[in-house]
């Protein structure tokens, strides 16, 4: 179990905020995690499951999946992880671009945070000179992971698979990684398991 950082009470606090405010779960909350969970299960992420609602770290919804540690060369995978609920809202809803960037903040924090455990092994292995910073990586780490989640969701199971995931969560709320697996085989016209 991960401590409790400054961070979790910030989004403690941002979700009691929000829930006051009255924020409702739309669809364009659905359609973003349904993204993260569908490019999870691509690149080979198992998902625990996927819930919209109010948690402690998101506001409106959350992809959890089963722990794992990102070798380097398989941050690109990590990255598009983090990146396919933004490519999700730009692609299947009508969200503004401000809107996107607002739902997604807490995956620009996730993908820094693996910069910074990235750049620290880099330093321990012996970087030579000053090692570049979390946020001069930032852009590029975007850039990789938002390119690697559009050639998944734009792939036409994928897409079926986020539409009828979303539509299940917004009814549902919380769905199960052996759901979530169902409904990405259902879609590629498998035969579900
Ligand atoms: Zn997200």
């Amino acid at each position: 179990m991960r401590k409790k950082t400054l961070r979790d009470l910030k989004a403690r606090r941002l979700t009691a905020l929000a829930f006051n405010a009255g924020i409702e779960i739309t669809r364009d909350i659905a359609v973003h995690e349904a993204g993260h969970a569908v490019v999870a299960e691509f690149v080979g992420r198992r998902v625990r499951r996927v819930s919209v609602g109010f948690t402690a770290r998101h506001i409106g919804g959350v992809t959890e999946c089963v722990a794992k540690i990102y070798l380097n060369h398989e941050l690109p995978n990590a990255f598009a992880v983090c990146c396919a609920g933004m490519v999700a809202g730009m692609l299947f809803s009508k969200q503004t671009c401000e809107q996107i960037e607002e739902g997604s903040q807490g995956d620009m924090e996730e993908i820094r945070r693996l910069l910074d455990q990235a750049i620290a092994l880099a330093a321990e292995a012996g970087w030579i000179g000053a090692p570049p910073t979390t946020e001069q990586f930032l852009p590029h780490a975007v850039k990789i992971g938002a390119a690697k989640a559009r050639e998944i969701l734009e792939t036409e199971c994928a897409k079926k698979a986020v539409n009828y995931l979303a539509d299940c969560l917004l009814t549902e709320r919380s769905i199960s990684g052996d759901r979530v697996r169902e409904i990405i085989g259902r879609s590629s016209g498998e035969k579900a398991a």
